[in-house]
């Protein structure tokens, strides 16, 4: 998983063999599913976790916190319900109704990134993201706040970054808001703020 890093960052991998050196492209979709323990009960309603502490602490370990850091979105999926498999799955919006809402971010993405290489929120560098397409005065306040405490990294910032894009673009706003930053910062660390974390902080 460590390996996954570097290829997470550049978007290619390098291959060293005697016969030379290959650069290929590698640019992908991670998506991580874990437990929150051995057990996989703790913190789940009714708990029943007989894990201690230092069991679950190592557990959690085996995600670093630098490949944690590259990643974007975390959501806490607790266990599905009888009711809701009765009843909510048929209320559940429709997928095309959703692919048409991604498709509209996505144009108006591409929009603002006419007469550049790049097409999506998440392929921009953050250099460039950060100094070409300024945020409304304040908005990203309560990011740098967690920066300045140590709990986000400069990278996480360019991450959070990405998604409040992306959070904008789905909104249907011309920059993210300060809310939009909120909500990005909330994905990014799973939960609300406040509460324990299964996965804990990158
Ligand atoms: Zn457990």
């Amino acid at each position: 998983m460590e390996a996954l890093r570097q290829p997470l960052e550049s978007g290619h991998v390098v291959v060293a063999r005697s016969a030379g050196v290959m650069r290929m492209p590698a640019r992908f979709l991670l998506l991580l599913a874990a437990n929150p323990c051995p057990c996989g009960r703790h913190g789940q309603p009714g708990d029943g976790c007989a894990c201690s502490p230092a069991v679950i602490r190592r557990y959690q370990a085996r995600l670093s916190g630098p490949l944690l850091d590259r990643v974007d979105l975390r959501v806490r999926v607790g266990p599905v319900s009888r009711a809701e498999l009765a009843g909510e799955l048929g209320r559940a919006e429709n997928t095309a109704v959703v692919a048409a809402r991604v498709h509209e971010a996505r144009e108006r993405a591409g929009a603002r990134y006419t007469g550049t290489p790049w097409t999506v929120n998440g392929a921009v560098p953050g250099y460039e993201l950060r100094t070409r397409w300024p945020l409304a005065p304040g908005a990203l306040r309560e990011a740098e706040r967690d920066m300045e405490r140590g709990v986000l990294t400069a990278r996480g910032l360019d991450r959070v970054l990405r998604v409040a894009w992306t959070v904008a673009d789905l909104a249907g706003h011309d920059r993210p808001t300060r809310d939009d930053v909120a909500q990005a910062l909330q994905l990014r660390t799973g939960v609300n703020r406040g509460v324990p974390q299964p996965m804990g902080r990158a």
